[in-house]
């Protein structure tokens, strides 16, 4: 798993989660605020819708009125088409009211009798429609463009073909005879004008467009599309519908239930326009939500650095303490209880902790200096010990149990070798008569005297052991001359003799030697022959060396 420093959490967190919560919110906002929008510029448009609707109905209304009392004029009634206060009267309306192209009275076979202006006179409009249904009744018509009139009007400014509505009311007798039609057409842009008037004021609002719709849902107005078709408003809609990138608003318009004009007025938005001030509420929403994250960014670092400083100081510390390094100190000052209490939790700790294990190190350093120091003792002691086992006490040559075992090892080399060795055995003459005359004391220190007379005597491969009592015994590994077995024996007897003993004076010394002998069945046999040699120098009469038979008798004297 990855680490990540405690700051880095706390700032990802924060910033994550404000943000979170920001962006959540101004959606929220953002939607209900574009359903809002929508509602009030639908609802707005529709009240345009409204009044554009009732304007033109209004106006329609009007003109359709005048024609019908136009028509109703006594001179018609009587069937006088011709008669010139008819011209007058229309001319009258005609000049008050700019909107009117052409007014004038057919008869009933449609031969045009008098119109403003003598526009049309003696023509015929039969195949017109507003004539065929002004005979049946009274007629307010779908704009067209101008068929006969074309010719005798000046064209409009911007080229494009002159557009009437027709209005008719059919002339009657007074017996109800329909005896011609009186007609009138107006101008197409008087209509759109209206409708443009009521819809575009000052307090509009921005982008809306009215159309005219006819009651094939056809557009009639504006020239840019016309003849599409416009989506029919849903029956349960409140008036006003969201669709194809409008928001549209749909009214008809009243007209007399005597024509069968049926147009209605749309006023649309783009949606784009419409929803524009929720959009760019939205749009703040999400940059106070990015601003907002950031600042909690901001606080959750700086709130990190804040918790996280003193546990950074801790871990170092801790990591000082851990590679024996020193100033890891953990006692600190910091608002937040808990981490000050942690730390002076450590510091305790950790006091404690160093204190047992340097009571630990004093402890182990002073035991292993009595270790060291029983070890040396113990040492010494078995040095001691060894050579207790292995010397005699009081002459400190080697003992008797140790000469038993050296004999052993000479015996089985020899056996292995064939190379001979030569036991002497040297006794104290009358020693019990020393003893006796001196005392005890002065017996041990001539033997003491004796043992180091002895060891000066013979060389150091030599082996000298205290065999018991005053008796001594000598191995000798070399039987070589010139220092053979015998002249050594004689050199410690003479060295013995000449020597001078403090209180005792003089002492003598009478020595047995035997020699390794390949038939002998144990050592033992070799310490019996010496012991018979010694025997014999003691019964010669003592302070001599007497050698066994092979080895030539070589009695001497000192
Ligand atoms: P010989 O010439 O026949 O050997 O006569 P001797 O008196 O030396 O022989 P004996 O065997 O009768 O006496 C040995 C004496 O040696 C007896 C004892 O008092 C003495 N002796 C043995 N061991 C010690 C000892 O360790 N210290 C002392 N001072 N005397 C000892
Ligand atoms: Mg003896
Ligand atoms: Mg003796």
């Amino acid at each position: 798993m990855l680490k990540a420093s405690l700051r880095s959490h706390l700032t990802l967190w924060f910033a994550g989660l404000s943000l979170l919560t920001l962006l959540s919110v101004g959606f929220y906002i953002g939607h209900i605020a574009t359903e809002q929008m929508k509602q009030a510029s639908g609802n707005a448009l529709l009240s345009n819708a409204r009044s554009a609707a009732a304007l033109l109905g209004q106006q329609l209304r009007e003109r359709q009125l005048e024609v019908y009392l136009l028509s109703r004029a006594p001179h018609l009634e009587r069937g006088d088409l011709d008669n010139p206060a008819i011209l007058t009267s229309m001319k009258l309306r005609s000049e008050a009211r700019a909107e009117y192209a052409w007014m004038g009275v057919a008869d009933a076979e449609g031969r045009v009798h008098q119109a403003v202006n003598g526009l049309l006179v003696g023509q015929s409009v039969q195949q017109r429609p507003w004539f065929q249904a002004g005979l049946r009744g009274e007629y307010t018509g779908d704009p067209h463009e101008a068929v006969l009139l074309a010719k005798l009007l000046p064209g409009l400014p911007n080229g494009e073909p002159l557009r009437f509505i027709d209005f008719a009311a059919p002339i009657h007798t007074a017996e109800g005879r329909v005896i011609g039609v009186l007609g009138a057409h107006a101008h197409w842009s008087w209509v759109t004008r209206i409708v443009e008037s009521a819809v575009s004021h000052k307090d509009a609002a921005p982008d809306i467009e009215a159309l005219i719709i006819d009651h094939d849902g056809k557009v009639l107005y504006p020239e840019a599309l016309v003849g599409q078709q416009l989506a029919p408003t849903d029956p349960a809609s409140p008036g006003w519908i969201a669709a194809n990138g409008y928001l549209t608003a749909q009214v008809t318009v009243p007209t007399p239930a005597s024509t069968a004009l049926s147009w209605s007025i749309a006023v649309r938005q783009p949606l784009d326009t419409a929803l524009q001030p929720a959009r760019s509420l939205f749009h703040k929403l999400l940059l106070l939500g990015g601003i907002a994250a950031v600042g909690f960014a901001l606080v959750g670092h700086y709130l990190a650095l804040y918790l996280s400083r003193p546990i950074e100081h801790l871990a170092r510390s801790a990591r000082q303490v851990q590679n024996h390094e020193s100033g890891a100190r953990f006692a600190l000052q910091h608002p937040v209880q808990e981490i000050a209490q942690l730390g002076q939790s450590i510091d305790a700790m950790t006091r404690s902790l160093l204190g047992k294990e340097r009571e630990l190190q004093q402890a182990n350093a002073s035991l292993e200096a009595t270790v060291a120091l029983r070890t040396a003792a113990l040492t010494q002691a078995n040095a001691e010990l060894l050579k207790l086992a292995t010397h005699d006490a009081l002459t400190g040559v080697h003992n008797r149990r140790r000469f038993d075992e050296k004999l052993t090892e000479y015996s089985l080399l020899f056996r292995r070798t064939g190379r001979p060795f030569a036991l002497l055995l040297i006794d104290a003459d009358h020693f019990k008569r020393t003893n006796d005359t001196y005392g005890h004391a002065v017996g041990d220190d001539v033997l003491r005297q004796l043992a180091q007379l002895i060891q000066a005597n013979t060389r150091a491969t030599d082996f000298v052991a205290r065999y018991g009592g005053e008796e001594f015994a000598v191995l000798l590994p070399e039987i070589a001359k010139p220092d053979t077995p015998d002249i050594v024996a004689e050199k410690i007897r003479a060295a013995v003799a000449e020597a001078h003993f403090p209180v005792v004076g003089q002492i003598t010394v009478s020595i047995g030697v035997g020699l390794a002998d390949p038939a002998d069945n144990a050592p033992t046999a070799l310490v019996s022959r010496a012991d018979r040699q010694l025997y014999q120098a003691k019964a010669e009469g003592r302070n001599r060396v007497v050698c066994q038979a092979s080895f030539g008798e070589m009695n001497r004297q000192g």
